[in-house]
Parts: structure tokens; sequence; C-alpha cells
């Protein structure tokens, strides 16, 4: 009989085990809950997160469904599941960060067992959770001022076979828009940065729980499993409706994305909407002072696709206001 050590947790072929990460540093309270669910099987590995952003509620839950769902017969390999991997952020209702250190938890990866909260957590999450891992994907749903449509983000490289598969894996994941990005400190890009193909997936919005986007997410999971043959086909049948991944499930590739900050701090008024095409120049919102005076006219930097918007009446300079994706392939 073979084992999957994870952290203090011994995994046995064919077993569903849950238990709690530890993070030495970290009030107990907020130790990750991992679900590990592994075939007779045993390999590949893949890890799902969801909650590394406390108010991206469909991602939690569609994780959290995943985890209760999936039993170890129907599986041809493991997976590990951790459905809020930032559990300070979940339930301070805090947008982005972290209230112990006010970091952004998807900036710091790989961490620092010697750091700040979200470093440490950073640290235990990446070496206990994702380092066994042969893919890695990472669900968010719109934190709690986020308005967004559906995408899934691939990174570039590191090199053009981890790109490759990373990239199929968002084609497989079935969302129609994937986008080439980049984000330093994410878990999904040191994850591709350690040899492991990643995403990040992103449905849902405004710290609604979607059962929509809970949907897509776990259909995309799904999807996935079934085209890295670690679905059996009686689970894909029970799952999916059907047995064989789609050839070609029209998912458009987008090659940049592009981040919009606020130039100033005032009350903003978004023009357009998510999901709006958006030309090179068109304005796209203004931000008022406490008086409604006009401070600053924001235009579009890229003509492309709006993909996230900021709806919060408050910002401050340097806030992100929106996200345009651009560079279609043809
Ligand atoms: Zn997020």
């Amino acid at each position: 009989m073979k084992r999957l050590v994870i952290s203090n947790l011994q995994v046995k072929d064919n077993t569903k085990v849950q238990g709690f990460l530890p993070v030495p540093g970290l009030p107990e309270g907020f130790w990750p809950g991992f679900f590990v669910i592994r075939g007779k099987i045993h390999s590949p590995i893949l890890t799902v997160f969801g909650g590394i952003h406390g108010g991206e509620y469909s991602s939690i839950e569609a994780a959290k469904q995943l985890g209760q769902e999936l039993l170890p017969e129907d599986l041809k390999g493991t997976l590990i599941i951790c459905p809020i991997a930032n559990l300070p952020a979940f339930f301070s209702r805090r947008v982005f960060q972290n209230p112990l250190d006010d970091k952004n938890l998807n900036r710091v990866f790989p961490g620092d067992p010697e750091g700040s909260a979200s470093e440490r957590l950073a640290y235990h999450l990446s070496q206990n959770l994702i380092s066994p891992a042969d893919i890695f994907i990472d669900l968010h749903g719109g934190d709690l001022v986020e308005s967004l449509i559906p995408f899934t983000l691939f990174p570039p490289g590191p090199s053009f076979e981890i790109e490759t598969k990373s990239r199929s894996l968002a084609v497989q994941f079935g969302i129609p828009r994937a986008i080439k990005a980049f984000t330093a400190g994410s878990a999904y890009c040191w994850a591709a940065n350690n040899g492991k193909p990643a995403i990040l997936a992103e449905a849902g919005q405004q710290g609604i729980l979607s059962e929509e986007a809970v949907k897509l997410l776990k259909k995309g999971v799904y999807k996935v499993l079934l085209n890295q043959r670690i679905l059996t086909e009686e689970a894909a049948f029970r799952f999916l409706s059907k047995k064989e991944p789609e050839d070609n499930p029209g998912v458009r590739i987008f090659l940049e994305e592009d981040w919009e900050k606020s130039p100033a701090s005032g009350l903003w008024y978004p023009i357009i909407s998510c999901g709006s095409y958006v030309k090179e120049g068109q304005v796209i919102g203004e931000i008022r002072d406490l008086f409604g005076g006009l401070l600053a006219t924001v235009e579009a930097k890229h003509e492309g696709v709006v993909i996230f918007l900021l709806t919060s009446l408050a910002v401050n300079e340097g806030d992100s206001l929106l996200s345009i994706a651009h560079s279609a392939e043809t």
C-alpha cells in the first residue's frame, strides 16, 4: 500500500480524507482545511484551490462541492482540494487582502515560513498542497467589489512545454475566454515556474454566491479531469453526462491583458459595463471629488474586452479600475 503524506496526514490508496494544514505562527482557527481523494490508481495528482481571495464565494463553494462529491472510485489519480485557502480574509470579509498583515495572498507565493501571516500561509500551501501536484487549478470568483465576466488565465512560460500544457488546460476547462497572463507572486504562476501546468479560473462576482458560477467552475474542473484521464468513464457520465472530452470547446485565446489603475482617490463612475468591447481612447468612466467636481476622465488604453470592472463607489489612487483582454488570436 502506497501512502501520500501531506504535512501531518497520511493518505492510503483508495481513500478519502479531510484535515487541516498546520501553519505555525497563524492562529489554529485560520489553518486551511483540505480534502484528499485518492483513487486505486493514485497518479497523476491534481490540486484545486478556492478562496485565495476570501470574498470570492463561488470559487469557495465550487471547490467545497467538488470535495464533497468526488469519491476514490471516481478517480484514476489523486485530487487535493483546499476550498478556502485564506480563512482570515474569508471571516473578516476583507477584499483582496489578509487582515492579519494587509497583504494579498496571491502576490506572495511561494511565501516564507518566517514571514508575515500571508507569507507563512503561502509557504505552507505551496510546499504541502501544490508541490505534490502534477497539475494546479486555482479557482477565483470576483471579490466583493469586482464585476467580471468568466475567464481563465494561463501563465506565459516558463518553458514552451509548460505554457502549451497550461494553455491546453485552459481550453479544456471550457470557459470561452482564456488569457495569457503573468502575475508575480500568484499561486498559479509559482506552480508553473515549478514545472506544473497551471491555470486560474474566474467566475462569479461582487460577493454573490452564484449557482451558475459554481456550476461553471465545477464543470471546468470535471472537464479537465476527464481530459487528463483522471476521471473514470462512469464518473464522467455522472458529473458531465458524457464520457469523452470535446474536441473543440470554442475557447478564444487572448495573448495580452492590461490593467488600468485609478489616477486619483474619490468617487468612481464607470460608464461601460463588464463584457463591453471598448476602443482605444474611449471614455470608460470618471472620478469625481466629494462635491461632484471632476478629478479625472478615464480612457481605455487598449481596444479589447473589459473582463473585470471595479464596482465600488469608493476608489483610491492606484486601485485597479478595470482590466482589458486584447490581442485575440484569430
Ligand atoms: Zn481572486
